[in-house]
């Protein structure tokens, strides 16, 4: 395995698309911070896989939606980086954590609306901001979208409306952190097979028969067609790629 200083902070690593990204990330030599909400097995698993490996991985645990606790899980994260990584700033930061959630128009709740805002957008904009003094000059900040926020689908107005907000606000972070040499970028998956919105996409024939029909490359997405691609742009190949969205869904809706 090569190696290199860099360390990433992934949210969302014990599952589905973050587990790629972190196991991705390892496999480039990057030291990985990933957290989990509830799946502490499958993280404390991801990590040991990791190291196994000869890799560098450390776990803990976030609510990306509980902001008031930020504060905290930063003092966390600053002690695991001196105790795992004999370090005191990390390079990436991706934002992936997330939940899915469908509904029309007329039926979403204020309360799943808030929870929705907290995970995906006001989670992503404050996390980022705590962990810009963390972060090193020169590395960058990846925030995962969804096909969702460029096409339409009935049942996701309140959901892709989060993932169209992150993706203006990475756009600005690009701009004003450009000067420390920061990189914001967006990766947007299509159609994922994964656990997400209940597995639907994975589980439900209908479904993916329907994935299948708009997409050109002719199937639904596995999370192996995103990790390496996140883990692409923590490196130094790509640091002219800055303000940009990265669509990876095989050609959905075009
Ligand atoms: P999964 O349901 O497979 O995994 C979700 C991950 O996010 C888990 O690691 C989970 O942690 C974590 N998580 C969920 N809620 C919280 C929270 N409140 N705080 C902290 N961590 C949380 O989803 P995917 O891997 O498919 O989705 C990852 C990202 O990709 C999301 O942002 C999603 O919106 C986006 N996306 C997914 C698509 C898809 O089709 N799958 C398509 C486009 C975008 P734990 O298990 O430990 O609780």
């Amino acid at each position: 395995m090569e190696q290199t200083s860099k360390i990433a902070l992934v949210t969302g690593g014990s599952r589905g698309l973050g587990k790629d990204m972190v196991l991705q990330l390892a496999k480039k030599g990057l030291g990985v911070l990933l957290t989990y909400k509830n799946s502490q097995e499958e993280a404390l698993s991801v990590v040991s896989q990791i190291q196994q490996a000869g890799g560098r991985a450390a776990a803990l645990r976030l609510d990306t939606g509980d902001i008031k606790n930020f504060d905290q899980f930063f003092v966390a994260v600053k002690r695991t980086l001196k105790e795992v990584f004999a370090a005191d700033h990390f390079d990436y930061l991706v934002n992936n954590a997330g939940i899915g959630y469908q509904a029309p128009v007329g039926e979403v709740s204020e309360a799943a609306f808030d929870e929705l805002v907290n995970v995906h957008f006001k989670g992503v904009y404050f996390l980022t901001q705590k962990a810009l003094p963390m972060l090193h000059d020169g590395g960058g900040i990846i925030n995962i979208s969804s096909g969702l926020a460029r096409f339409s689908m009935p049942g996701y107005s309140a959901y892709a409306s989060q993932k169209g907000a992150i993706e203006v606000f990475t756009r600005y972070l690009a701009k004003e952190l450009g000067v420390r040499g920061i990189k914001a970028n967006v990766v947007a998956p299509g159609a994922i097979e994964t656990d997400f919105g209940g597995g639907h996409v994975r589980d439900n024939e209908q479904v993916n028969q329907f994935v299948r029909n708009v997409t050109a490359l002719g199937r639904a997405g596995l999370p192996e067609d995103i990790g390496g691609v996140v883990a692409f742009l923590c490196t130094e190949e790509a640091r002219w790629i800055n303000g940009q969205r990265i669509e990876v869904s095989g050609g959905m809706n075009i």
